[in-house]
């Protein structure tokens, strides 16, 4: 059984990694050399996606710095702590270089003869392979714009930046914070004993002084040296149809968020966990892989994923709304809520498991 992967990055990886180790053969199609040098992003993966990963696609653990305790601070309330997110001393999430999981993957994948890399071919050549699937997750295929381009976008007039710094060590990294600034959310996310990530997503279009931002907010690390600084702008889009035929778009392509909840990745996790299953239904049963796979993957993930999404927007709506009333009303009730442990608990599952029904 033959499918095809349009796309190279961490999305197509994980996916075709996935795909092979359910004994399906795959082709990749990209117009790049493939490599990512990109030392500077980090994601976070929630504990239960990190399982998942681990017995399903790959052995990660070694490549992940473990996060136990997350805390949250308000600038409209002094930056005062205004939620806790912890679980005894369990595991709440990981975090990893884009990079590190990246190459890790692509080095595994080149071993793999179920996989071979081949260059971007025009939509006329690819219909003639006769592929059984073809998943498209790259955002800015021209099948992209031909099918795939009835989305709910919003667009945040904000920017997020991205970067890393060095600190004296701090044998106890495991806790990540973020402020939420009047401009945005700004989030400390540690990677090892001397180095924590961070991004900061802020509204408006002017350049920010991130490195003067970085001592004004920090107030638990010893910087020594602040790393290159990326740029991306933030907008959120749903696909309203997550398929053409045979083809099924996925990644960021069906449903791209703020990133205040670390949740982008994670969500493409869940959905591979979904196609999984739905595969493995069909080979467990003797069945083809045919288009009903495509209606099915939408049914089954298309609400979830938009509820998930307008969750992590609302959050950010929350936020905005308090900045433009000036108002710590809100800050205040959400420190009164996160001392109920009921939904403590709920914020911690929704973030690891997304929505469960
Ligand atoms: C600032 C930021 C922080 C994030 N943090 C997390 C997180 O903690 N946990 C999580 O699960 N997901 C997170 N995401 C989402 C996650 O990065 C994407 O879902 C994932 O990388 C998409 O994979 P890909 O294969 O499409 O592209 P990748 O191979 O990851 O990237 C391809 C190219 O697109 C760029 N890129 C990736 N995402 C975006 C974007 N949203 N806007 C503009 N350019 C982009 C990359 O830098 C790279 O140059 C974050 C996204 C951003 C922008």
């Amino acid at each position: 059984m033959k499918v095809c992967i349009l796309g190279d990055g961490l999305t197509s990886l994980t996916l075709a990694k996935t795909l092979v180790n359910l004994g399906i053969t795959v082709d990749i199609f990209s117009d790049k050399k493939v490599k990512n040098n990109n030392k500077i992003q980090t994601i976070g993966i929630s504990k239960n996606n990190i399982d998942f990963f681990d017995k399903n696609i790959l052995d990660i653990k070694k490549l992940l710095w473990k996060i136990k305790k997350i805390e949250i601070y308000s600038e409209n309330l002094k930056n005062e702590n205004i939620l806790n997110f912890q679980d005894k001393d369990k595991l709440l999430f990981s975090i990893v270089r884009n990079s590190d999981l990246y190459n890790f993957l692509f080095q595994n994948l080149k071993k793999n003869k179920s996989i071979k890399f081949k260059r971007k071919i025009n939509f006329e050549n690819l219909i003639k392979k006769k592929y059984k699937l073809i998943f498209n997750c790259d955002y800015f295929h021209p099948i992209s714009k031909k099918f795939f381009y009835k989305k709910i976008n919003k667009d945040y007039n904000s920017f997020a930046y991205v970067t890393t710094f060095e600190h004296s060590k701090l044998s106890n990294n495991h806790i990540a914070s973020q402020i939420f600034t009047k401009k945005g959310p700004l989030a400390f996310l540690p990677i090892s004993p001397t180095e924590t990530s961070v991004v900061y997503s802020a509204k408006g279009k002017i350049e920010l002084d991130l490195k003067n931002l970085l001592i004004r907010y920090n107030t638990k690390y010893n910087i020594k040296k602040i790393n290159n600084i990326l740029k991306f702008k933030l907008t959120s889009s749903n696909l309203r149809s997550y398929y053409h035929k045979n083809i099924i778009a996925f990644g960021d392509l069906l449903h791209r968020l703020h990133p205040l909840a670390g949740q982008g990745f994670n969500m493409t996790i869940r959905d591979i966990k979904e196609i999984s299953q739905l595969i493995l239904f069909k080979q467990e049963n003797g069945l083809d892989l045919d288009t009903s796979i495509c209606s099915d993957f939408e049914k089954n993930a298309k609400s979830k994923n938009y509820l998930f999404s307008n969750g992590v927007d609302f959050i950010y709506e929350i936020f905005n709304f308090q900045n433009k009333i000036d108002n710590s009303f809100i800050s205040r009730s959400i420190k009164f809520l996160g001392k109920n442990k009921m939904i403590n608990k709920f914020f911690i599952k929704f973030a690891d498991r997304g929505i469960v029904i």
